[in-house]
């Protein structure tokens, strides 16, 4: 994982082919450039490639830029995008409206080209940085998979989706089994290395958009299925076992087998009740407790 360059994306909006031509020679080689010609056209654009940064003409025949950062900022999907208004609306009160209503920098047209380029240059590094932020505070170092933090945001999204949409979905926590032993025995590199392979046995099942695989802690690991109900479930845990089982990570200390295994505690969701985060992790870690309980290197199943 890259963590120093993420390629930027910049939607220009402005309704003369001349300006978003300017800009796009200024800019082409600081990020990938996209272009709307119309307030419509930058909402549809905006929602489709969620662009880093939006360069926003405030007067266009459909709808203003002030109507289309409203529209921007109301919407989960785009409301982190960061908006700087071009235009030809050059005064104070304009201005402040601009500031008010979400944007970041505010640049009047007639435009210099070394000024716009270095206010724009700058705005880049700070996304940039942000955007290296928000990886690290989310990214679990050791496997590069989602950590806990990201968990609780990802799951809260994903109940709410639930209650909307209708559609089954699964949780599961997954436990290394015997991994002290594992440790003890190889070695805390070793376990590292063992760890990593896990990550990879998730990534290599795990390939819908919308899945998702977060490190909840020491060996234990959580999964968020969207639409899948028991059966899918069954399959998708069956594969991660499979995937696992390939990387033959041999354990002779373990009272499963020879090799590294895990268990698995799923909950498939009903959307009738209301469930919290919490109470959705709770019941996956008891079925979890289960799972050890009867044997280890098995899945325990149910309904919440
Ligand atoms: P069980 O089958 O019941 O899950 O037993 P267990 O030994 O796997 O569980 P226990 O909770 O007793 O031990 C977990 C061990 O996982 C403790 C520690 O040695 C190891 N562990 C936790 N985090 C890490 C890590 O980041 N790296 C390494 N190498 N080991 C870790
Ligand atoms: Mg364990
Ligand atoms: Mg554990």
């Amino acid at each position: 994982m890259d963590i120093e360059n993420f390629e930027l994306k910049i939607l220009i909006v402005d309704d003369e082919k001349a300006n978003r031509k300017i800009l796009k020679e200024l800019l082409h080689d600081q990020a990938k450039i996209i272009f709307a010609k119309n307030g419509e056209q930058a909402i549809e654009f905006a929602k489709k490639h969620v662009p880093d940064l939006m360069l926003l003409d405030v007067v266009m025949p459909d709808r203003s830029g002030f109507e289309v950062i409203e529209v921007i900022k109301n919407d989960p999907v785009t409301k982190g995008v960061s908006v700087i208004f071009i235009t030809g609306l050059a005064n104070c009160s304009d201005e402040e409206k601009g500031f008010a209503l979400g944007g970041c920098d505010y640049i009047y047209k007639p435009f210099n080209a070394n000024i716009v380029t270095a206010r724009i240059a700058t705005h880049l590094e700070l996304i940039q940085q942000r955007k290296m932020l928000d990886r690290i505070a989310h990214i679990d170092a050791l496997t590069g998979l989602s950590n806990r933090r990201k968990l609780d945001i990802t799951l809260k999204h994903e109940l709410a989706a639930h209650k909307r949409e209708h559609k089954p979905l699964t949780v599961a926590m997954l436990d290394v089994d015997y991994f002290k032993q594992y440790n003890d025995n190889y070695g805390h590199g070793a376990g590292d290395i063992a760890l990593k392979k896990v990550a990879a046995s998730f990534r290599e099942v795990l390939n819908r958009p919308r899945d998702f695989v977060a490190r909840y802690g020491g060996e234990e690991f959580t999964i968020i299925l969207p639409d899948c109900n028991e059966q899918g479930a069954k399959l998708v845990l069956q594969k991660v076992f499979e995937a696992l089982a390939n990387k033959e990570i041999k354990h002779e200390f373990s009272d499963v087998g020879n090799l590294v295994t895990m268990s698995a505690g799923a909950v498939i969701v009903n959307c009738e009740q209301s469930h919290t985060v919490d109470s959705v992790l709770q019941e996956a870690d008891r079925l979890l407790y289960q799972a050890k309980h009867n044997g280890r290197h098995q899945v325990a199943i149910d309904v919440m």
